[in-house]
């Protein structure tokens, strides 16, 4: 799961990391009272006006504005509350802005450069322990960083069970090229970015830029957090940190009735049992020149009820042109999973307009083909795996 830069800012606080801070808002008319607070905080009238929305690149959509005093604050605001913000990471249609963060401005003009780093900790999944990657390179793109001057990026390993080192901090704030002051300051920076990281079980912190200030702070200016999922029960709180409006619709209905759905570009809607199926199944449509429109793993039970359900998540995607089912009969017995289709379809009368091909396997496969081919609906039947594929290939011209 994933949060907003404001949200992980506040967790991150809570852990004694060092953020710029600020006020979030959902309205025009929060716009003045968050501005009169933050110049009161940080003591100056200059801010920094950012959107909150799941993707990074906002910066350079034009989500990331400075305002030089109020009347710019609520201009700036007005611009970014609400517009469809398009950034590298959104895709071409772009999100729509529903919050904004008006923070202090921490980047005191005139004054020395300010240093930008990037950080984030992770999971090394080659090695089994987590992972602080740190740059001198902050700021821009660090995916640009990693292919030019890979040598730019560093890396430490830390030892779940051993925890973040002293040592390892020092040497952090060392590669990073910090001395006196500043240099503590990142060795306290890190440190308890680490211990943010472990007591909210996340799975993925991204800070860039990590700011040194001109008297020596080390501040997060940006926040990414990624929560592990496997681990949310153990924090029923961070429920309410979820934003449904970022997450795909029809995933999240999938979801509350048990599906696992995983919405996709295609046109070729898949109804499988068994994740692995799944997978197999939308390899075989790419192979017959077909694109998959969805990952659907139905689960163990495929009655009628779920296979409607199934067909009604599959069908809200308007690119859908044919739908392909691909049932292994193991413990399900193939023949109840047809008779399943079958009611389903007539139930939901003419909401279905594309070709339905079905492939059984598995226990009683030929009855079940024989139930699907006398049921005078438009659903064609498949023994074999690649007949299946050609089959849907044929219903999209
Ligand atoms: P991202 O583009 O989505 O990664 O958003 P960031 O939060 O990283 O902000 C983008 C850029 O805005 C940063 O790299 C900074 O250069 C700039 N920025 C962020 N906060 C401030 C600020 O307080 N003052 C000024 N002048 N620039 C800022
Ligand atoms: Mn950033």
């Amino acid at each position: 799961m994933n949060l907003h830069e404001y949200q992980g800012k506040e967790l991150l606080s809570k852990f004694g990391v060092n953020i710029q801070r600020g006020i979030v808002i959902e309205n025009l008319s929060e716009v003045e009272e968050a501005g009169r607070k933050i110049a009161e905080m940080s003591d100056s009238n200059i801010f920094v006006v950012k959107a909150q929305i799941h993707a990074g690149g906002r910066g350079k959509g034009g989500g990331v504005k400075v305002a030089k005093n109020m009347d710019e604050l609520i201009s700036v605001c007005k611009k970014i509350l609400g517009m469809q913000l398009i950034t590298p990471q959104t895709g071409k249609e772009g999100k729509k802005v529903n919050k904004v963060l008006i923070a202090e401005d921490v980047y005191y003009p005139g004054k020395n450069e300010p240093d930008e780093f990037y950080m984030s900790v992770l999971l090394n999944r080659s090695n089994g322990q987590n992972m602080i990657m740190y740059s001198t390179e902050g700021g821009m793109d660090i995916e640009k960083v990693a292919e030019e001057t890979p040598d730019l990026i560093f890396y430490e390993n830390i030892d779940p069970m051993l925890g973040l080192q002293s040592f390892q901090a020092r040497k952090i704030a060392f590669n990073l090229g910090l001395s006196g002051n500043a240099f503590k300051e990142m060795t306290k920076f890190v440190q308890s970015l680490y211990t943010a990281y472990i007591g909210i079980d996340a799975s993925l912190f991204e800070i860039n830029p990590v700011l040194k200030t001109s008297n020596d702070n080390i501040i997060a200016v940006d926040s990414k957090v990624t929560l592990d999922n496997n681990a949310l029960f153990r924090h029923k709180d961070f429920e309410a940190l979820r934003d449904l409006s970022e997450e795909n619709p029809t995933e999240v209905e999938a979801k509350e009735v048990g599906l696992n759905y995983v919405d996709l570009d295609g046109n070729v809607g898949c109804m499988v049992n068994g994740a692995g199926l799944a997978m197999a199944t939308m390899d075989l449509i790419k192979q017959a020149g077909g694109d998959p429109a969805n990952f659907l793993d139905v689960g163990g039970t495929a009655d009628a009820s779920r296979v409607e359900t199934a067909f009604r998540l599959i069908l809200k995607d308007p690119n859908v042109k044919a739908i392909l089912v691909n049932i292994f009969g193991g413990i399900v017995r193939c023949d109840r999973v047809a008779q399943g289709i079958v009611d389903a379809y007539l139930n939901m009368g003419d909401a279905i307009k594309v070709p339905i091909i079905v492939r059984l396997q598995g226990t009683n496969a030929k009855i079940a083909k024989d139930i699907i081919d006398n049921s005078g609906l438009n659903v064609l039947s498949a023994i074999e795996f690649q007949e299946a594929a050609d089959k849907v290939q044929e219903a999209l011209i």
